[in-house]
């Protein structure tokens, strides 16, 4: 078959960031990601889009959800340039679940599962690299030399929203907006449950088995 299309769900610091890099390097697909792109994109003007706030930078920083035809057209562009895709941190309402179904289909649908505390850890403590975006953690997944990167040498930084107030918010949000995507795509052809509370390896390793198991 073609280079498969697969999304991958799970609450905020679940691990789909660190994950997806190892799909796009594993399976040469490419990693397309609304956050990145969002936050390549903090200070574009969206006040045309009859939205609350005149840029993405206000939601972001709150930890609420971006309107969703902002994010819509992002994913919309991305997927149509890719050839097999890792999608992440789209869809995060049943809405987004919806118009994704017009977009493309899906071969995987993975979803990991973590617990609140452990995702409180993992989100407060995450330092992700300025130039390359690779993710770190300064407990789980630290780096050889603290503020640098292995990848690249950038620097690491904490990310504007890796606070406590705005990741209990997001957890908020996850729960109320973006579970419900999660029991929509439970009957959907390819999903396959992760336990995402593992050390990365282990993750990576059920990941690729059911990638396998789903495209054979
Ligand atoms: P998401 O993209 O789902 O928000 P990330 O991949 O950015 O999650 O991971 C959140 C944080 O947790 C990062 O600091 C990352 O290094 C760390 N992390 C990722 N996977 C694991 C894991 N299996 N165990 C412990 N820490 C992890
Ligand atoms: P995390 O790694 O914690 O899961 P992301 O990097 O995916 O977070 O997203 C960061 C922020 O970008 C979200 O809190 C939200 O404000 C915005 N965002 C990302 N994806 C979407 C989306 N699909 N719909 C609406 N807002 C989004
Ligand atoms: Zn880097």
């Amino acid at each position: 078959m073609s280079n498969p299309r697969i999304l991958i769900l799970g609450p905020p610091g679940a691990g789909k960031g660190t994950q997806s890099a190892n799909i796009a390097e594993e399976y040469g697909v490419e990693h397309v990601t609304t956050g990145d792109a969002l936050r390549a994109n903090k200070d574009m003007d969206i006040s045309d889009m009859d939205t609350e706030y005149d840029t993405p930078r206000e939601y972001m920083e709150a930890g609420d959800l971006v309107p969703d035809a902002v994010v819509n057209a992002i994913v919309d562009e991305a997927l149509n340039s890719a050839d097999g895709f890792v999608l992440d941190g789209y869809p995060r309402n049943i809405e987004q679940a919806e118009e994704l179904e017009g977009m493309t289909d899906l071969d995987v649908v993975l979803s990991l599962d973590v617990s609140r505390e452990e995702l409180v850890d993992r989100l407060t403590g995450r330092r992700v690299c300025d130039d390359c975006g690779a993710n770190f953690h300064v407990e789980f997944s630290p780096p050889e030399e603290a503020g640098v990167c292995d990848e690249c040498g950038g620097d690491l930084i904490q990310r504007d929203d890796d606070n406590e107030a705005s990741v209990r918010n997001r957890l908020d949000v996850f729960d109320e907006n973006t579970a419900p995507v999660i029991d929509h795509y439970e009957g959907h052809a390819g999903f396959v449950a992760i336990d995402g509370e593992q050390a990365p390896d282990g993750v990576w390793g059920d990941i690729r088995d059911a990638i396998e198991a789903e495209t054979a």
